[in-house]
């Protein structure tokens, strides 16, 4: 390869994002930038007020609702390759996280880097599946990177779930989760599981519900909370952000069992703290096998983790004799901010 520069120069990790350097580009920035490539929805990774948002469709359409983003955005399909400023050519690879989630391959110089933004390897049936890419430079996330983070299937989860709603005859089971990603997939594997009543829901998941089977997303029947009696209610699964969990909006519920969705929910005192009577093990993010087969699977020259617990992941690494680093980064929230869970 005949640069004049250093390997990987043109890529430069910084506190507050990711940037490309000749094509004066940042990924995922924290902050506002004239031109930025943005991975998914969620708000540790998309923000509003760039001049340009270069992302797939179904993120643009996430921010827009989230964001009231629709200036400069500049839609790009998955396998479809642009050509940035600088000579680099970019091209967005499904991370199978989120509905639109993408990695995002970087070419220049005879050089090719992926990033990775959040990402999971298990099925999902909310969004396309995480395809793997041979690269040079390796930037994954790390959020769930301890050994201990072992997820589950979500059948199993499903099950307790379902038992759960069994056991509540006349009343209810509350199931907090993240209105982005989280809550969409929960109700996706319980019609998968074979649940074809009702789903209702908190009004503040109503619009992300939507947007997800707009884009072919089948998500069943799902009705509001509000418009609805408690009688009606009785026997049924409801969906609610994790904050309505404890406070006064789940009175009008009728005996409600309260239930969580998230990868924290291993942790046993986070259940306990939350009041969670049913932790539910569901994560969209790779666990510690899935990031270290990653790892294998794509076989990079330099792994760079960001994005959670980078340091067991180094060292795995460093016993595996593979080439890595930590990168530090602000505005990433290790406890997975308001919906990276
Ligand atoms: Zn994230
Ligand atoms: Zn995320």
């Amino acid at each position: 390869m005949n640069t004049p520069s250093a390997p990987f120069s043109w890529i430069k990790p910084a506190k507050w994002g990711v940037q490309i350097v000749p094509a004066d580009t940042w990924i995922d920035p924290s902050r506002a930038v004239d031109r930025a490539l943005v991975t998914h929805g969620h708000a540790d990774h998309a923000r509003g007020g760039h001049g340009e948002t270069v992302a797939t469709p179904e993120t643009l359409a996430i921010m827009a609702l989230r964001y009231n983003t629709r200036e400069g955005a500049v839609p790009v399909q998955y396998g479809e390759t642009i050509r940035l400023r600088g000579g680099v050519d970019a091209t967005f690879i499904p991370a199978g996280h989120v509905l639109g989630s993408a990695q995002i391959l970087l070419e220049h110089a005879g050089e090719r880097v992926v990033i990775t933004g959040d990402y999971k390897r298990r099925a999902d049936p909310t969004c396309a599946p995480f395809e793997v890419t041979p690269c040079d430079v390796f930037i994954t996330e790390a959020t769930f990177g301890l050994p201990v983070f072992a997820h589950p299937p979500i059948a199993d989860e499903m099950a307790k779930l379902l038992t759960a709603l069994a056991h509540q005859g006349e009343g209810s089971v509350l199931v907090g989760a993240y209105a982005l990603g989280k809550a969409q997939r929960v109700i996706a594997e319980l019609r998968t599981a074979g649940h074809s009543q009702t789903i209702y829901l908190h009004g503040a998941m109503e619009k992300m519900c939507r947007l997800y089977e707009e884009h072919g997303v089948e998500l069943g029947d799902l009705k509001l909370v509000a418009d609805h009696t408690k009688g009606e209610i009785r026997g049924s699964i409801i969906i609610a952000p994790p904050s309505a969990l404890r406070g006064t909006w789940s009175r009008r519920l009728p005996d409600p069992a309260t239930a969580m969705a998230s990868g924290w929910m291993r942790v046993r005192g986070r259940a306990r703290q939350r009041g969670v009577e049913l932790p539910l093990i569901i994560s969209d993010h790779a666990d510690w096998n899935e990031l270290t087969q990653t790892i294998i699977d794509v076989g990079p020259a330099e792994t760079w983790i960001t994005h959670g617990r980078e340091e067991a992941l180094l060292r795995w690494c460093e016993l595996n004799q593979r080439r890595a680093r930590a990168l530090a980064m602000v505005g990433r929230d290790e406890d997975g901010g308001q919906d990276g869970e």
